[in-house]
């Protein structure tokens, strides 16, 4: 049978952007026959996220994951339909997800590769295990509940940033629902303020691009910040640590305005950000949720209610066909997406 991939056809450079170009898409044939313990899968949803941009360099800068090669299958987090199945753990029609799924449109995987999941656990709606109910989620859920010392009734404020994407969105409304007095983001457009402020709850939003976030922040957190959720870095993250309060905390979660520049992980802070971290007593611990997995299973049947009970509310941008791969990914990193980008690939 005949099946459409995408291969990585060229690397952006440690300093440059990434463009839809360095990702090519080619048709391959899959043999039919399975051997022992293999099952065909035919992809519905493909997930396009930051850290990709590191796998497209030569060398990660990240031990714990590899680079792309060149002509070769990329793959990344997927959600898929099992159509025949040669490993006795999985059936035709079962529901699986891999975070090393290939961006093909079908695939012959090992089962042992994949995760069984139940899609009442989302509704039905199988993009979510990509989301809010997948690596999204946890990320947001365990880094609040790591790295924030959030504590209900203690009056505190959060200022999150990329608060319009994916795990910003989830974890400004975990930090609502964990006991925050105030929650505010920080994203890239005025429609995205407008989404934070009316359909997820936060208290107030900034436009970095068009605003002045120090000045908009001594407005509405007039007795400073306690808790941060960054995920951008750089110049936003600076401002926000200024303005915080001492014995606070900062979840180290991702520096995205950094990812195309060829800097270690975590950048490098300015001398007078690290010296009032220090002076301040303001903790901001690198986290990953991936040293977490031992609390991933009750964490996600957590966010399965949150999301089922809609105390969560979940936003998604969904771009159609394999072949959009790489502008779905080029999109998200420039901030084309409200909520989660994710690509359908079919039915
Ligand atoms: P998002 O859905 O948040 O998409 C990325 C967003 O980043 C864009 O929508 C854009 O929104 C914003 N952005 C891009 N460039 C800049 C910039 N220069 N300055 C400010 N904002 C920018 O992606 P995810 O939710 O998947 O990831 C968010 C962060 O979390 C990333 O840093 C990622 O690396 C990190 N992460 C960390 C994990 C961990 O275990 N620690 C696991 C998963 C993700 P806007 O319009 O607002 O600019």
């Amino acid at each position: 049978m005949h099946a459409r991939r995408v291969v990585l056809n060229s690397r952006p450079g440690k300093n440059g952007e990434p463009s839809p170009g360095n990702f090519r898409l080619e048709q391959i044939t899959l043999t039919p026959d399975l051997k022992d313990g293999q099952v065909l899968v035919r992809t519905l949803y493909l997930s396009v996220d930051p850290y990709m941009r590191c796998r497209m360099n030569e060398d990660t800068g990240a031990d714990y994951l590899g680079p792309w090669e060149l002509s070769e299958c990329v793959d990344g987090g997927g959600v898929g339909v099992v159509e025949t199945s040669r490993c006795s753990a999985l059936a035709e029609g079962d529901v699986v997800t891999s975070f090393n799924w290939p961006w093909q449109t079908h695939a012959v995987m090992m089962g042992s590769s994949l995760q069984k999941v139940d899609s009442q656990m989302v509704d039905g709606h199988l993009s979510y295990f990509l989301g809010p109910v997948g690596a999204t989620g946890l990320t947001a859920l365990l880094g609040v509940r790591e790295k924030g010392h959030v504590t209900k009734g203690a009056n505190q404020t959060m200022v999150v940033s990329g608060a319009a994407g994916a795990c910003g969105s989830l974890a400004g409304q975990i930090g609502r629902l964990d006991g925050c007095a105030r929650v505010v983001g920080i994203c890239g457009s005025n429609e995205k303020c407008r989404a934070l402020v009316e359909d997820l709850g936060f208290t107030a939003a900034i436009n970095y691009r068009s605003e002045d976030v120090s000045a908009r922040l001594k407005e509405i957190c007039p007795d400073g910040i306690d808790v941060y959720f960054d995920n951008v870095g750089g110049s936003i993250s600076e401002a926000i640590i200024e303005q915080m309060n001492r014995g606070g905390h900062v979840i180290l979660c991702g520096q995205i305005s950094q990812y195309n520049k060829d800097v270690p992980y975590p950048p490098p802070l300015s001398d007078k950000t690290q010296e009032i971290l220090q002076s301040r007593s303001i903790t901001r611990e690198k986290f990953m949720a991936l040293s977490y997995m031992s609390k991933s299973e009750a964490a996600l049947f957590e966010l399965s209610q949150l999301v089922k009970s809609a105390q969560i509310k979940v936003l998604e941008t969904v771009v159609n066909g394999i072949e959009n791969m790489g502008v779905a990914f080029c999109s998200m990193m420039k901030g084309g997406n409200i909520g989660k980008q994710i690509v359908k690939i079919s039915d």
